[in-house]
């Protein structure tokens, strides 16, 4: 690395102020960023200074501290349709996170769209977030659930597409990038095939977001959802974007204050767009805050500060991919056959092992890992397995730290074998 990279990614550290932080009297390595990425401080700034002046309900006052509160949330929605390209703000819908934008969908798109005898298609690298929700779909209408399969290595068996494209299936829901294999999926070839046979498709963009350019018009999803604390923003907050002829016919999601036109006890007529699924005070200290996060997010995708991060991450992926497997015992998952497809996102299982018990060893050498099943059971069975150990990294962590990494999974490894 050339002292101009240290010096930005050294900068980008800065920026971060839980990243100071020392736990059993080492320096943290926080390795935990696909559950939820840490916070620039401008994002920090933002929040205190709405929640200690400008913390006045939006959208329904007549003075200035509310329309200064307004203007701050519906500043984020322009910044979130623009980070995405969307072709209309009114599109982007503020939702508490990815887990809500797909109830919101697989609720609502399945009462206007989806009956009994109906399939809705999923992919088998799923959160749960992307499976439970189109099962109570699925329940409450008679539809069934059908999956595309991932190979071994964790890519999917597009093969098996084209008969699982039935004229039954009413909607595709995929994963842009599993949080566990981290595996960049072909999105695109599966949008076009969908489309092909009249299918719309939403993406799970948790991960998506964060590690690729996303550009909904281009994509040509038909939804796409993510969340703001993945991505440098406040929990409680995400997007759906949503295609706009789906969002006027989908009936609303919940019904409150703000998603109407007028209410009579006989009858309601409901807001336009976005409104009409944004029902009660929403959380818009931290929908505000994804402003400063996009922008953050912008900026180290952006010239110089952007190519130092790409080689930083690619050599970060370069070295785990040929460490991790060279340990004793370990078994990496998620490896593409096309490796500029892998995020530094690697879940490994030793054999022997629990991985609960090897993220406690690594928590008293600094490291924050994440262990379990990480919210996709399907996965762990498809491999069967009761589940990893993940170290998923962030712009702002270093080859040093992936170093550190290896080194605390051999000395626990050592002491758990
Ligand atoms: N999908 C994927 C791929 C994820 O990684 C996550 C978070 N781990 C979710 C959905 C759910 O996101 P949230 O909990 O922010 O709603």
């Amino acid at each position: 690395m050339c002292a101009l990279q240290k010096e930005n990614l050294e900068r980008i550290r800065a920026d971060f102020p839980a990243l100071a932080q020392q736990f059993w009297g080492k320096q943290l390595v926080y390795l935990d960023n696909a559950a939820t990425s840490q916070k620039p401080k401008s994002v920090l700034e933002l929040l205190n200074r709405m929640n200690s002046l400008t913390n006045a309900n939006v959208h329904r006052a007549m003075y200035t501290l509310s329309d200064r509160a307004t203007e701050l949330y519906e500043a984020a929605r322009t910044a979130a349709a623009s980070f995405i390209n969307a072709s209309e703000r009114e599109c982007v819908i503020f939702t508490s996170g990815t887990t809500a934008s797909i109830n919101l969908v697989a609720s609502s798109f399945s009462r206007r769209y989806i009956g009994k005898g109906d399939k809705i298609l999923i992919t088998a690298d799923s959160h749960h977030s992307n499976i439970v929700p189109w099962q109570l779909a699925a329940s409450a209408c008679g539809a069934e659930i059908v999956v595309l399969p991932i190979k071994d290595n964790g890519e999917w068996e597009m093969e098996a597409l084209p008969a699982l494209l039935s004229k039954e299936v009413k909607i595709v829901a995929a994963t842009h990038i599993s949080n566990v294999l981290g595996i960049v999926n072909p999105v695109e070839k599966l949008i076009e095939a969908a489309h092909s046979c009249n299918i719309p498709v939403l993406l799970d963009g948790a991960q998506g977001i964060v590690h690729q350019k996303v550009d909904v018009k281009a994509l040509d999803c038909d939804f796409y959802a993510f969340s703001a604390h993945k991505i440098y923003g406040e929990t409680g907050s995400g997007v759906l974007y949503g295609k706009r002829k789906w969002l006027e016919e989908m009936p609303p999601y919940m019904g409150g204050g703000d998603m109407v036109g007028t209410v009579t006890f006989q009858k309601t007529t409901y807001a336009p767009l976005p409104l009409k699924f944004e029902a009660g005070t929403p959380n818009f200290i931290a929908n505000a805050a994804l402003a400063p996060a996009l922008e953050y997010a912008s900026l180290l995708r952006k010239g110089e500060m952007g190519r130092d991060v790409a080689e930083s991450e690619r050599a970060i992926v370069e070295y785990l991919l040929e460490a991790l497997p060279k340990i004793n015992g370990v078994r990496l998952y998620g490896i593409p056959a096309d490796i500029s497809r892998k995020i530094p996102l690697f879940s490994i299982n030793v054999q022997g092992c629990n991985s609960g018990d090897i993220a406690q060893i690594l928590d008293k050498l600094g490291i924050a890992a994440r262990s379990g099943m990480m919210c996709a059971e399907p996965v762990m069975s498809r491999y069967g397995i009761t589940g990893m150990l993940r170290a998923s990294f962030a712009p702002y962590n270093t080859l040093q730290e992936a170093e550190l990494y290896v080194e605390g999974l051999k000395r626990a490894l050592a002491m758990l074998l």
